[in-house]
């Protein structure tokens, strides 16, 4: 990778941190920090390349500013990854010298889980800075932010049905969750509790039968499941769940989802919008994970945090609404939305602003 040329003038910093003794290899990407400091997870994965972890860190830190600016966060938008296998490179030492490395940035970047890092590998962190979110509640932290990113697609599928139909009513509506990992599984939760037609589908069996069993809901054949007849899709898995092949066969008149990146490309907007399915957009959607780890930083309080997550529904209706009245479609009236609050409330992308706990 030409690592200048692929940066552009997009990014306000991208640090290495490498530490032979505990073998840590860790990239943070700050994309912008003009509403705020930059807030976003830590994956720890074992990249084929260094080339795709540079890759990934970039686009997932894009990916954070657009998600906390459409939410309405003073929060920019970084992550970080750690290269190599969590199951064999991760260690107390490498996590704190790793976390020393965090703290070293002054707070322009704060930390979270992602894939490959956990709660308690935030609370090691902890323990060398304060810039870190998603720790134990007993740090004064809010936990696994899972459940409240559900909650959230919870409201965004209400939006969606009122702007299909004119009442936000779940009850009797046929919906097929994709996925039954943290999100999927609370969220059937509370769709089952609001009288839903739940259907499930994972490339996990036991994650199905679980579901099943649990909850009490129908199990459909996860190839098939895009294809099934009902009012809202709901991709909680991997992204690329929205693509050329898929939308042509989709049998739902709405797609909302947790699933960061549910569209493979650009013109798959297009696509969704070409069969008259509605699609809320992913990072608005799901945001509200986010939104829960960003309490932390003001004192963590549950209800309050979770108020701010409902409001995602009311972030989908203004969305859709732009969508509907400029002809463009959800994912970029979404981005709009988010640009406009960059460019009215932030500064200029170089001013760096850090986050500094009281
Ligand atoms: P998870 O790993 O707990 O669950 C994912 C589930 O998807 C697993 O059960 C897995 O078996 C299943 N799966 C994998 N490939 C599949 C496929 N092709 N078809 C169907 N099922 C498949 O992850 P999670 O924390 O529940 O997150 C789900 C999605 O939501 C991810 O894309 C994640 O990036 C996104 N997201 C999560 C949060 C959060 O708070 N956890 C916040 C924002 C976005």
């Amino acid at each position: 990778m030409q690592l200048f040329d692929r940066l552009g003038d997009s990014y306000e910093e991208v640090v290495v941190c490498h530490d032979a003794p505990t073998g840590l290899g860790a990239i943070v990407a700050i994309h912008s920090t003009a509403l705020g400091p930059a807030l976003g997870g830590t994956r720890f994965y074992p990249y084929r390349s260094e080339d795709d972890a540079f890759e990934d860190v970039l686009r997932l830190a894009e990916g954070m500013t657009y998600k906390s600016a459409a939410a309405g966060l003073d929060l920019g938008g970084g992550k970080a990854v750690i290269i190599g296998d969590p199951r064999q490179l991760k260690s107390e030492a490498l996590l704190r010298v790793y976390g020393r490395f965090i703290d070293s940035l002054g707070g322009r970047y704060i930390t979270a889980e992602d894939v490959g890092t956990s709660q308690a590998d935030m609370d090691v962190i902890h323990r060398e800075t304060p810039n870190v979110t998603g720790v134990s509640r007993s740090l004064g932290g809010s936990g696994d932010p899972s459940a409240a990113t559900a909650y959230g697609v919870l409201w965004a599928m209400k939006a969606v049905l009122e702007a299909l139909d004119g009442v936000d009513e779940l009850t009797g509506r046929r919906i097929v969750v994709s996925g039954v990992g943290k999100v999927g599984t609370a969220l059937v939760r509370h769709l089952v509790e609001e009288r839903a037609h739940v259907m499930v589908a994972d490339v996990d069996d036991d994650a199905v039968a679980r579901t099943v069993t649990c909850i009490g809901v129908d199990a459909v054949p996860v190839l098939d499941a895009h294809a099934i007849e009902c009012d809202i899709f709901s991709p909680c898995a991997l992204g690329g769940a929205c693509n050329e092949k898929t939308i042509a066969g989709m049998g739902c008149r709405a797609v909302v989802g947790s699933a960061n990146n549910q569209l493979a490309t650009r013109e798959d907007g297009l696509r969704l919008a070409d069969r008259e399915i509605l699609y809320a957009p992913d990072f608005v959607v799901n945001a509200g994970g986010v939104i829960n780890i960003a309490e932390e930083l003001v004192g963590y309080h549950r209800e309050r945090a979770y108020t701010k997550v409902r409001r995602i529904g009311e972030t989908t209706t203004r969305v859709l609404t732009i969508a509907a009245k400029q002809g463009i479609t959800p994912a970029a009236a979404a981005e709009a939305l988010a640009d406009q609050r960059i460019a009215s409330i932030g500064t200029a992308a170089g001013r760096i602003r850090t986050f500094r706990r009281r």
